[in-house]
């Protein structure tokens, strides 16, 4: 048995035994990660600031706190979440008891991406314990630091018969994959989406498939230059710009160009000071790797703030970028790094018809002083998630389902969403055993009298009146 088999095969044991179902489990799983958080607060933010110069302010606020509010949310509502809920009857079954039972579905792999690697894999296993799964995660390898804290520490907060942290790249996730799981929850690029997708249908797994693209923002004329220059560029150069749902590229009219891009330059002095590379704010790329990738996309249409690099500290300066064609390098992959280019559009139909003709985005952001123009572009374009007149501030709603649309993803989690994410919802109708008299009914011999009878007694009627001639 290799030590994957035998990791599934501890898990399944333990998953049929039945040990993860009780509410109290589950609370006391839950409330290990809280511990795990709260006790290696600070090796945790240390690993995140070598892997991606993350200061301990977006640390905070985007991985522990973020996560720590999954935990607090499932455990202020897993009574009710994992209550039976009952369901309305036809008058063939008006005796019984109909319910959706929310049913974990077993041993569940969560693959998580490095740029923020700790809350890309505790808000899924939050989901997964809540559900009353067993879980492994598998961390990115490149956020090496982090796949470490999780590997090495995180394990002896949990019940190792249930969970366990995997570490490893491409080769070992391709080992992983060949096992059966229940379900795979996966963060990370489209192309690897496809693979992790093409791995499960071997099994007929379900899975969540948590992805990327290029996000729009359409900026409308009238806006205040300032306030959307200050949101805009805080989604974008957040964590040095490598953020899922931060806006790609902006979309505008000349005109509102020419007023953006000098109040873009104040807000990034503001936020980052006059060198960037000496702010303790500013992030860094990840790798070598990915510091080539995006430093060739500065390459495209014509700089105007920024543009600098520094490969051995793998810093690429926030970059704003003009004169960008449909056709350039930056146009044609997810930027995933600290560069907007900005496209001119005649309007906002002219926006909407660009945004039509690429894949759905994962998030659409659209600012404009009318209500109306924001909502137009809700109605006329589709995407993942959806915020008007700001950036990234939808997703810290736990109200709110967080998942992609067709190249962006499918599935969505986060608070409520999470729990059913990683539950099998079981249709269950318990029969009363008397009244065989009214059954004979459904029984043949079959005659037009009990045909009469019997839809009489499950079909569902239409409401009102019918204005169908
Ligand atoms: P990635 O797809 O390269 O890697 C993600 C995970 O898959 C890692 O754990 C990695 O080890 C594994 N993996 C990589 N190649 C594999 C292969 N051939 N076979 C099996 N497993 C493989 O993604 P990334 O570079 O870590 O993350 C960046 C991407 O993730 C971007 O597209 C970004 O938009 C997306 N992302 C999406 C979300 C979201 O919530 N929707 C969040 C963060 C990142």
């Amino acid at each position: 048995m290799s030590s994957y088999e035998e990791i599934v095969s501890r898990l399944r044991t333990s998953f049929q035994s039945g040990k993860t179902r009780t509410e109290e489990y589950r609370i006391s799983q839950l409330e290990a990660v809280g511990c795990f958080l709260e006790e290696k607060r600070k090796v945790l933010n240390e690993a995140l600031a070598k892997d991606l110069h993350k200061s301990v302010f977006e640390s905070e606020v985007s991985e522990l706190s973020m996560t720590r509010t999954e935990i607090n949310f499932a455990i202020n509502n897993l009574k009710s979440w994992m209550k039976d809920e009952y369901v309305d009857k036809n008058l063939a079954t008006k005796l019984d008891s109909a319910f959706v039972r929310k049913d974990p579905y077993g041993v569940a792999l969560i693959i998580g991406a490095w740029n923020y690697p700790i809350h890309l894999t505790l808000i899924p296993l939050v989901g997964a314990i809540s559900a009353g799964n067993c879980a492994i995660l598998k961390p990115s390898e490149i956020s090496t630091n982090s796949e470490k804290v999780l590997a090495e520490l995180l394990p002896a907060y949990l019940d190792k018969d249930c969970f366990a942290v995997v570490s490893g790249g491409v080769k070992e996730t391709t080992q992983l994959l060949e096992m059966k799981f229940d379900y795979i929850f996966f963060t990370g690029s489209p192309n690897v989406g496809k693979i992790i997708m093409a791995a499960a249908s071997k099994h007929l797994t379900p899975v969540t498939l948590e992805l990327g693209g290029k996000n729009p923002c359409y900026v409308d004329r009238g806006v205040d230059p300032q306030t959307t220059a200050n949101r805009i560029v805080w989604s974008r150069f957040y964590n040095a710009g490598q953020t899922c749902v931060a806006p790609d590229y902006i979309l505008c009219d000349t005109e509102t160009r020419e007023q953006l891009v000098p109040a873009m330059r104040e807000a990034l002095e503001r936020f980052y000071g006059k060198d960037p590379q000496q702010s303790p704010d500013f992030g860094r790329i990840v790798s070598g790797k990915h510091f080539q990738r995006v430093k060739a996309l500065l390459a495209s249409g014509k700089v105007v703030i920024g543009g600098g690099s520094d490969e051995e500290d793998k810093y690429i300066a926030p970059t704003v970028l003009v004169d960008v064609k449909e056709t350039d390098p930056v146009m044609q992959e997810e930027i995933f790094g600290p560069i907007l280019p900005i496209l001119t559009v005649e309007n906002v139909k002219e926006a909407i018809g660009y945004i039509n003709r690429h894949e759905r985005p994962l998030a659409l952001y659209a600012f404009s002083p009318d209500n109306k123009v924001v909502n137009h572009v809700l109605d006329c374009t589709s995407s993942g998630g959806f915020c008007g007149n700001d950036g990234m501030m939808h997703m810290t709603l736990i109200s709110l389902p967080f998942g992609g649309i067709g190249n962006s993803g499918m599935g969505m989690y986060h608070g409520k969403y999470s729990f059913d994410t990683f539950s099998h919802h079981r249709a269950c109708l318990l029969r009363s055993t008397g009244l065989e008299s009214i059954n004979t009914i459904r029984y043949p011999p079959y005659t037009e009298r009990s045909l009469g009878l019997l839809l009489q007694a499950i079909e569902t009627k239409r409401k009102g009146f019918c204005s169908i001639q």
